[in-house]
């Protein structure tokens, strides 16, 4: 029946900001970082785009220079047509957690989100109530953030995004910090307010690593590459809201999306396949690693697997599986392409033994294949008490790498290196040794 009063979803209108040849480096001990690389993209009115990336892929940082909390090294960002310089009246952004301030209630945290707009007083108030009102947290105004759940903190951070009556909405990973059933209620508030043309909002910014949830929200998703970041696939979501995961074509498109990224991913490994001393390496647990394996060589998959749906059946996301499969590629006990997972004959051979066997064959590939690995074990070697303190290393690896990612990388290698019993290390004193080390 017509209902006149029925606000329509909103339309797609002009273009209201875009993106243009960004490029952004950090510089770091030897050199720079190019995070981003030719970072092309337009927003128009009315919809609703998704960045996907891996960690690390430069999302928060193309968001941030498009909200003008930080200049690009080139190219520039235009907001209804004019360059941005610095952060943009009627551009809001919500975090992935919001820093509240606990001294204050949940209308007066609101209405600080007005303070620097120089609102007087009563419409402050008004405006911050009717914000509130909108996200649902209707009876809270006088709450303290202490006393609410993680998923009503998160709608305050709405609540104060909102309240500056925006025109385009970033969100940066805003629900990834929420437990599974907080995020879903939140996300499907959200849509619901926006396809009735409730919020005050004109197009929407999300990032997220979460291709499910790109699926479910955007109109158009981006897929980000990572080193450098660049557009490397643009996607439009043809199905109406609600959404249904279960959809055939729901789940094809999540499907698609993955093996893009995971084609894209084995091409990656493949050329970080010979691994440097200063490569940095990322923290990959050795329980998950024996899990996949095992996950891989047992029925139904018996050895060769589609990676989506191994990381359905494990409850992964594409961050927790990325770093696990790479490993097993670049150690040599599986090789990654196009989606597919298949364990090599050592991938194998892991599978089938027990606890010693396993570890006494990481121990030869680790030694292999991960320069860092073999380094340390030659200078304890070489060192006649047979230690050496963690510094010793991390003066080596900051040639190459940051303070951060030096310790990151140490702290990989000694995960894998206690397991494969390659070496010990004490925690308490950043000795590595070889103390009962047999070999
Ligand atoms: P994502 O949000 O996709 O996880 P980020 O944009 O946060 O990625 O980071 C991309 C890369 O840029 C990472 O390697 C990160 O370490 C680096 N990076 C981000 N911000 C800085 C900074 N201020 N200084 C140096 N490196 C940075
Ligand atoms: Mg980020």
């Amino acid at each position: 029946m017509y209902n006149p009063n029925a606000a329509a979803k909103p339309m797609l209108g002009p273009e209201i900001l875009s993106v243009k040849n960004v490029q952004r480096g950090f510089s770091k001990a030897q050199g720079t970082l190019l995070v981003l690389d030719d970072a092309n993209l337009t927003l128009r009115e009315g919809e609703i785009v998704g960045l996907l990336g891996r960690s690390g892929s430069g999302k928060s940082t193309l968001l941030r220079i498009i909200a003008g909390l930080i200049q690009p090294t080139s190219g520039e960002v235009l907001y209804q047509g004019k360059p941005l310089d610095g952060p943009a009246q009627g551009v809001a952004m919500v975090f992935q957690t919001f820093a509240l301030f606990p001294w204050l209630t949940v209308l007066e945290n609101v209405e600080a989100g007005l303070e620097a707009l120089d609102v007087p007083p009563r419409e402050r108030r008004a405006r911050a109530l009717a914000a509130i009102d909108l996200i649902g947290l209707d009876g809270f105004e006088n709450a303290y953030p202490r006393e609410m759940s993680g998923g009503m903190r998160q709608r305050v951070g709405f609540a104060r995004a909102l309240v500056v009556d925006p025109n385009i909405l970033l969100m940066d990973e805003p629900f990834s910090a929420l437990d599974v059933l907080t995020a879903e209620t939140l996300r499907t508030d959200l849509l619901d307010l926006w396809n009735d043309s409730k919020l005050p909002i004109k197009s929407v910014l999300i990032v997220t690593h979460n291709i499910e949830e790109a699926v479910f929200m955007c109109d158009r998703i981006l897929v980000l590459s990572s080193n450098p970041g660049r557009i490397m696939a643009e996607i439009t979501v043809p199905f109406p809201h609600p959404r249904n995961r279960l959809d055939p074509g729901f789940r094809q498109m999540v499907d698609d999306i993955y093996t893009r990224m995971t084609a894209r991913q084995s091409f990656d490994a493949a050329r970080r396949a010979t691994l440097e001393l200063g490569s940095r390496l990322a923290q990959v647990s050795t329980n998950l690693m024996a899990g996949l394996i095992e996950t891989v060589a047992s029925a139904p998959y018996n050895g060769n697997a589609d990676l989506p749906e191994i990381a359905r059946s494990l409850h992964f996301e594409v961050d927790d599986l990325f770093p696990v499969a790479e490993f097993l590629q670049t150690v040599g006990f599986a090789e990654v392409r196009e989606g597919d997972i298949k364990l090599t004959p050592a991938g194998r051979v892991f599978a089938e033994h027990g606890t010693q066997e396993r570890k006494m064959l990481f121990a030869d590939l680790l030694l292999r294949s991960v320069p860092l690995a073999a380094r340390i074990k030659q200078v304890l070697n070489e060192r006649p008490g047979r230690r050496a303190p963690r510094v010793r290393f991390k003066q080596e690896l900051e040639d190459f790498l940051s303070d951060s990612a030096a310790d990151d990388t140490l702290d990989a290698v000694i995960n894998w290196g206690r397991y494969a019993e390659i070496f010990s290390y004490d925690d308490q004193t950043e000795m590595f040794s070889l103390d009962d080390i047999v070999s």
